[in-house]
């Protein structure tokens, strides 16, 4: 049994025992030909829990976002997103190089929103110098923190009133919605389109779920098969995700509670600096004095703790393998790593 303490992400988790048998007792045909029983079941019942009409089964959450560009843009438009979201920064520039579409950054405040006024003022008007504005995308649960309310119904507003389209990429959308206790349906039926990853807090294995209307799913379709997406007996990977929407949606406000845990005991520890969460997901971010960065990951590594430490801050993620136990050792460590620290 693999005891190792994984916080670098919510994608590490192993498939449970349980997992894996639905995955080894799947029904499966040729989904390029419409024949996957559990592709079919699980993108309409995605669809449902995100308050869209139809749903498409795509290989991650880059593949996703990629496809809402590509479907709600055309070659010379633009799509506005945080210079700090994943559909920006961290997908190599696919909508650029593969839509041809070009992004209108908007920097992040510092809750992580996109200030809404800084919007308004990016979208570009009707002058044949500029880029067509057609996009805007949004990001819940962005660095761990979900977006209220209020903010949603604004941004969703100020995307009406100025004719873009709305993408929500909603990788952790299920830790938004079971930490404010609004309906996944409710937060993504006010988009255009929703990217889901099924990937990472809900423990499948591979695989994402794009959904939106029928039309917009399919000419999402025809450009997942371009971009070498159409996969055959998917229902193995399917069913995965059926047994993540049965059985690991709930389960996510346990990741909240450990890592709220983890935040508060991290915070007695006099070197470290736990930034503060109203509203904490599954993630914790610490800073610590620059002089303990180099030692850290190694020292850590070695008591079977793995964490991602390049600079401050540095972030921690609860998930389906981490325990009130992980939690518990995982403090330790670090009260250990700072006596050795100052001794030295
Ligand atoms: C992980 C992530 C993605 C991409 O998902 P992959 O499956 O890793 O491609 C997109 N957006 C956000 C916010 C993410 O955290």
């Amino acid at each position: 049994m693999d005891t190792t303490i994984d916080f670098r992400s919510d994608t590490v988790t192993q498939p449970t025992a349980a997992m894996r048998q639905a995955m080894a007792g799947a029904k499966v045909g040729d989904d390029v030909y419409g024949d996957d029983p559990c592709v079919n079941e699980l993108e309409l019942r995605a669809a449902k829990i995100l308050g869209q009409e139809a749903g498409l089964f795509v290989t991650s959450g880059t593949q996703g976002n990629l496809l809402a560009i590509l479907t709600h843009c055309q070659r010379g438009e633009e799509y506005i997103a945080g210079m700090r979201s994943h559909a920006y920064l961290e997908e190599a520039g696919g909508g650029a190089v593969l839509a041809s579409v070009q992004p209108q950054p908007i920097e992040n405040q510092a809750d992580g929103t996109l200030d809404l006024e800084a919007v308004q003022a990016a979208i570009k008007p009707d002058d044949f110098h500029l880029a067509i504005t057609k996009l805007f995308c949004l990001e819940n649960t962005f660095l761990g923190t979900p977006l209220t309310e209020d903010y949603l119904q604004n941004a969703c507003s100020l995307a009406r009133k100025n004719g873009l389209n709305l993408h929500l990429d909603g990788a952790r959308l299920f830790n938004a919605a079971v930490k404010t206790g609004v309906p996944a349906r409710e937060i993504a039926g006010q988009f255009d389109s929703v990217s889901a990853c099924l990937s990472k807090g809900l423990g499948s294995p591979i695989g994402s779920i794009l959904a939106g209307s029928t039309q917009f799913i399919a000419k999402a379709r025809r450009w997942r098969k371009m971009l070498g997406g159409g996969t055959r007996q998917a229902g193995i990977l399917a069913a995965a995700g059926i047994y993540a929407l049965d059985h690991h949606i709930d389960r996510l406000a346990v990741d909240h509670e450990l890592a709220q845990m983890l935040a508060n005991e991290l915070e007695q520890i006099q070197e470290i600096n736990v930034e503060p969460a109203a509203l904490r997901t599954n993630m914790v971010f610490i800073s610590v004095p620059p002089s303990a960065i180099d030692q850290l990951s190694g020292f850590m590594r070695a008591r079977g703790i793995i964490l991602t430490v390049e600079g401050n801050p540095i972030r921690l993620v609860t998930h389906l393998n981490v325990d009130e136990k992980a939690i518990t050792k995982t403090v330790h460590q670090f009260k250990e790593f700072f006596l050795q620290h100052q001794a030295a």
